[in-house]
């Protein structure tokens, strides 16, 4: 079974139904799904998705994109709204200084409004990052030392000193259709040295979609040929990669389990 650890089923982007979608990942042997929220108006049809169909679970939370956006009251509401057992993780949520959509401080204000929400209900965090480096494990250190908590870097494409540095917490890495990508190379070398007891694979879609598909909407269908893509450079067996990134997640996201 493979698990897409990250998906967007509502977005503009994706070109078929979700029935379609949700079809066509099964034949490919796409059993579980977690469909993530990046802003507010998406809290309810994302609960929805999930109440409706057993294998699709929930995240909340306000993308750094977003984070202008972001206020107590929605706080609140993911805390209350996580009461639902289909929500498995809060985010995703993060740091993105490269495209900075929305002002640093408001990114980091955010981040720091999701970690407490995932203290206080002890759900993992889903995280964006990206030329945020520094800044997202100063940000970690420090409120892990108050309370621990755990979470993912989604779509990982950090450094190796970045991923190192997160190994003494309880983080994961999932990847992307980006390590297929032809000038990848340096992401490569550094997902070769995650530990894969550490390791989540992820579509991201609809967008990213890997080669040999590249360029078209993606779908949780097309993890596959990112998991046949990782599985050779562990040299594992397709099948075992598979068992051991969705035991993984369970052990991620408990209460997927
Ligand atoms: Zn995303």
């Amino acid at each position: 079974m493979i698990i897409d650890s990250h998906c967007h089923l509502l977005h503009k982007n994706n070109e078929k139904s979700l029935d379609e979608i949700i079809l066509n990942a099964k034949k490919n042997g796409v059993e579980k799904f977690l469909n993530i929220a990046t802003c507010e108006d998406e809290f309810i049809p994302i609960l929805k998705i999930s109440d409706k169909n057993k294998n699709v679970f929930s995240t909340l939370g306000i993308h750094p994109h977003e984070a202008n956006n972001m206020t107590s009251e929605i706080k609140n509401k993911i805390t209350k709204l996580s009461s639902n057992k289909k929500v498995i993780g809060i985010g995703e949520t993060g740091l993105d200084f490269y495209y900075e959509n929305s002002n640093k401080e408001n990114q980091i204000k955010s981040f720091i409004m999701h970690i407490e929400i995932s203290q206080e209900l002890g759900l993992p965090l889903v995280i964006h990052m990206r030329s945020a480096e520094s800044e997202t494990i100063d940000i970690i250190k420090t409120y892990y030392k108050k309370k621990e908590f755990s979470g993912v870097i989604h779509c990982f494409t950090g450094s190796t000193e970045f991923m190192q540095n997160l190994l003494p917490y309880n983080f994961f890495f999932s990847i992307s259709g980006i390590v297929t990508f032809k000038n990848s190379t340096e992401l490569r070398e550094t997902v070769k040295m995650i530990p894969i007891n550490k390791i989540l694979v992820e579509t991201d879609s609809p967008y990213l979609a890997p080669v040999p598909v590249r360029g078209r909407a993606n779908e949780p269908a097309y993890i596959t040929h990112t998991v046949e893509y990782v599985s050779k450079m562990f040299n594992l067996e397709y099948s075992d990669f598979s068992a051991i990134t969705s035991d993984n997640f369970f052990n991620l996201f408990q209460r997927a389990s």
